[in-house]
């Protein structure tokens, strides 16, 4: 079935290359589609730059454009559950997680489509009364958005949301692990009425489908979320044209846990936050510090109930948590584990494939965590992207921070303590995007999402993120343009 988008048509590559897309959490085969190279993507960018530059979009009045999100929205609704089985399907995750991600999907379809109209800039004083001057929003062009496998459909929807809301066109390639609810978006947006070439798609390898769309100079913006290798090489490449660049380049992020905490209730969401779809979440708890008081207790506690985490396949209503995305992932997070442990780290739980014959054919690793862990660690350093914890140990308030600050990313970060003038000012000194007190995880749609140093560059969602993918253009009138003389015209006697 042809299964790449490209100007309002759907299209198989141009080398004719198929992919076969299996399930992380079995091996089974769940579709083949187009492998797409760099030819296919060129021709993507030059159906987005056509209707962008002739087409009617970018000129839609913003409501409108508004009223074509609110209408994809019930659209997805309606299709839930075919979705959700889909990146269940792909990414191994429980179906309920998945469930739950195309709910947030839905939210962010809403949440851009209900802002779209609302903002028309603004007037500004000139303190004449010949003149006016506007600042008004524009799209920025063509924008290339590279999406990763771990949530698959929700990273891809913050980033075409507020495209299409700005009234950008876009060319769209998601992970090759991951292209199925891509695919399923794009018909979507097409039942919804979105006109030829504004929307994209191109399925492939990254270097080969995904690189042009950092490189092309018909490209306006790029906007990534994946690794920070991958993504130092996109901005480096974006470079060479000046592009703008969005980066969701992940983290290494701190959950502190004070002594006066909730025992139970912090144990209970530093698993949460760790083991939640196996670790593959760029704001994952995968770094935990606790004071010391309470260190052992704490940490055993955690250990204890990791033991206990089902895994399991995404139909399997018992499994907690499922696979790994693929060999190749986890065989990088084993080889995370083994250099922590000949780094001195002590494992407490984990550190293994599960005996369970009938996960054999998936790629699933045991929750897993390292006590006495320091931060020349790699394992503490580097985003494992898995479900291993480390353990730090601190005393007191500054050494919190210290360790919290102590990491190039700057995400997420909790602090659990039942001070709550501490828990404001660890907040505070916290250099984390996202800080959670007494909680982890939760995200509001209304809210900037984004890194500091290098976790990224620009934010995703809330009202920001919707000036991420347009320009800010000042408008300047003079309603009564007479000649100003600055330079005296020789016939009005200059010299006299
Ligand atoms: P990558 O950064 O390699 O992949 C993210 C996206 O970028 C994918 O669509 C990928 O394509 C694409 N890509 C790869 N190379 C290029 C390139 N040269 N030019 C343009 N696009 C490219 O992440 P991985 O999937 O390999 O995961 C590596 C690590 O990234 C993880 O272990 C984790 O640490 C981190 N990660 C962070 C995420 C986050 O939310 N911040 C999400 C996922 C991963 P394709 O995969 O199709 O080849």
């Amino acid at each position: 079935m042809a299964d790449l988008f490209i100007g309002g048509a759907w299209t198989d590559a141009v080398a004719g290359g198929r992919r076969t897309i299996r399930c992380p959490a079995d091996g089974a085969v769940v579709a083949t589609v187009a492998e797409a190279t760099r030819a296919d993507t060129e021709a993507a960018i030059a159906a987005a730059r056509r209707a962008f530059d002739a087409g009617p979009w970018p000129r839609t009045p913003a409501s409108e454009r508004g009223r074509l999100l609110l209408r994809t929205a019930d659209l997805i609704e309606r299709d839930r559950a075919a979705i959700a089985r889909a990146e269940s399907l792909d990414t191994g995750k429980r179906l309920a997680e998945s469930e739950y991600d195309v709910d947030d999907v839905v939210r962010c379809f809403r949440y851009f489509g209900g802002i779209a109209g609302t903002d028309a800039g603004r007037v500004i004083d000139t303190g004449r009364d010949d003149a006016v001057s506007r600042v008004v929003y524009e799209p920025i062009g063509v924008c290339g958005l590279i999406t990763p496998w771990n949530y698959p459909l929700l990273q891809t929807s913050w980033k075409v949301a507020p495209a299409l809301a700005a009234g950008d066109t876009f060319v769209l390639k998601p992970s090759e692990l991951t292209p199925s609810t891509a695919v399923l978006l794009m018909r979507l947006l097409e039942e919804a009425g979105l006109p030829p070439g504004v929307a994209n798609l191109v399925l492939g390898a990254g270097p080969e489908a995904g690189a042009p769309l950092a490189e092309h100079p018909d490209v306006d913006m790029v906007s990534f979320t994946g690794g920070l290798a991958t993504g130092r090489r996109v901005m480096a490449s974006a470079a060479a044209t000046v592009k703008r660049v969005a980066l969701e380049l992940g983290g290494k992020n701190p959950n502190i846990v004070f002594a006066d905490a909730d025992f139970e209730t912090a144990v209970d969401f530093a698993l949460t936050a760790v083991f939640l779809h196996s670790g593959q979440v760029c704001s994952a708890g995968a770094r935990l510090l606790v004071e010391d008081p309470i260190h052992d207790a704490f940490v055993a506690e955690v250990a204890r109930r990791a033991e206990d985490i089902r895994l399991g396949g995404p139909f399997d209503p018992e499994a907690e948590t499922g696979p790994l995305i693929s060999a190749a992932h986890l065989a990088k997070v084993e080889a995370y584990v083994e250099a922590g442990l000949a780094e001195g780290a002590k494992l407490r739980c984990g550190g293994r494939r599960p005996d369970e014959p009938e996960l054999a054919g998936g790629f699933y690793y045991r929750p897993t965590v390292l006590d006495g862990c320091h931060r020349e660690m790699r394992v503490v350093r580097e985003e494992s992207f898995g479900p291993v914890l480390t353990v730090e140990r601190f005393s007191g308030e500054d050494e919190a921070v210290t360790l919290g600050n102590d990491t190039d990313y700057g995400l997420a970060g909790a602090v659990w303590t039942r001070d709550a003038g501490r828990a404001q000012r660890v907040a505070a000194r916290l250099r984390h995007g996202t800080v959670w007190i007494n909680d982890y995880h939760p995200y509001v749609p209304q809210a900037e999402w984004g890194g500091f140093k290098q976790s990224g560059v620009g934010r995703e969602l809330g009202p920001t993120g919707l000036d991420e993918y347009r320009e800010i253009k000042h408008v300047w009138q003079n309603t009564d343009p007479r000649p100003q003389h600055w330079f005296r015209p020789r016939d009005a006697g200059r010299g006299a």
